[in-house]
C-alpha cells in the first residue's frame, strides 16, 4: 500500500501552453519536513481510466522552509501519446483533490560537510535543463531564507528563453546579493 496523504492544488500558473508551475498543499495542514533536492510523487485520479490514481515523481521546487505548499514546474509530455499524468495535470483545476507521498531521495541534496567533518563552505554550482531546473530552485530559495552565505551558480538551460521559468527569482536573487556585497 501506497503512504500517501489526500492534498489540493491550490495554485496554477502556466509559463506557456506545455510548462506549468503550479502548488500543491496538504489537506490536513502538516508539511513534512524535507531537504532541498528532495522530489516526491504526485497520485492522480485519471478520468480517461476510469478515475484510477495513477502516481509519476517530481522534484520539490519549494524550499523546507515553506511550511504551506509544495510546488512543482512540470512540462506537459505530449508526444508521440499524451502522458497519463502530465495530461491531467494540465486540464485540472484549483481544488482538484491528488495525492502526495513523502519527500525522497539524497541523490541532490546539499552537503553540510566535507569528508573531513568541517563545515563546506564552497561554491555550489547546479547544471539543469528544462523543468531538471526545480531542485536547484529549492536550493537557492533555501540558501536565501537561511541566510547561508554560499554562492550558488545556477545554469539552466532551455530550447526557448520562455521556458527558463525561474529567470525572475533567480535575477531577483542575484540582484539582492549583489546590493549586499
Ligand atoms: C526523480 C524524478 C523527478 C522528476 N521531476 C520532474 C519535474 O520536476 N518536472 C517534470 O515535468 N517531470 C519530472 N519527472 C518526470 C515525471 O515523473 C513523468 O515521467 C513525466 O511528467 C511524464 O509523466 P506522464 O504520466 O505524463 O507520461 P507517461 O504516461 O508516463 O508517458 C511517458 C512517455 O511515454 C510515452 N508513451 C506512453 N505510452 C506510450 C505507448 N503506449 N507507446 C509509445 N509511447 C508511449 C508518452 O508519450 C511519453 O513520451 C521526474 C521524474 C523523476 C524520476
Amino acid at each position: 500500500m501506497v503512504d500517501e496523504g489526500k492534498s489540493t492544488l491550490t495554485y496554477t500558473h502556466f509559463l506557456k501552453e506545455d510548462l506549468m508551475i503550479f502548488r500543491i498543499a496538504p489537506n490536513n495542514g502538516i508539511m513534512p519536513d524535507y531537504e532541498s533536492g528532495q522530489f516526491l510523487t504526485i497520485g492522480i485520479p485519471v478520468v480517461a481510466e476510469n478515475y484510477k490514481i495513477v502516481r509519476r515523481a517530481y522534484s520539490i521546487a519549494s524550499h523546507p522552509e515553506n511550511k504551506k505548499y509544495f510546488e512543482f514546474v512540470v512540462r506537459w509530455v505530449r508526444k508521440p501519446l499524451p502522458g497519463r499524468v502530465t495530461t491531467q495535470l494540465f486540464y485540472a483545476s484549483e481544488g482538484e483533490q491528488v495525492y502526495l507521498t513523502k519527500p525522497t531521495g539524497n541523490a541532490l541534496t546539499i552537503n553540510q560537510r566535507l569528508p573531513d567533518g568541517s563545515k563546506d563552505e564552497r561554491r555550489i554550482v547546479c547544471i539543469g535543463g528544462g523543468t531538471g531546473i526545480a531542485p536547484f530552485v529549492s536550493f537557492a530559495r533555501h540558501l536565501h531564507v537561511v541566510g547561508d552565505k554560499r554562492e550558488i551558480v545556477v545554469l539552466h538551460g532551455s530550447s526557448y528563453v520562455d521556458e527558463l521559468s525561474y529567470k525572475g527569482l533567480f535575477t531577483d536573487l542575484e540582484t539582492e546579493s549583489l546590493d549586499i556585497k
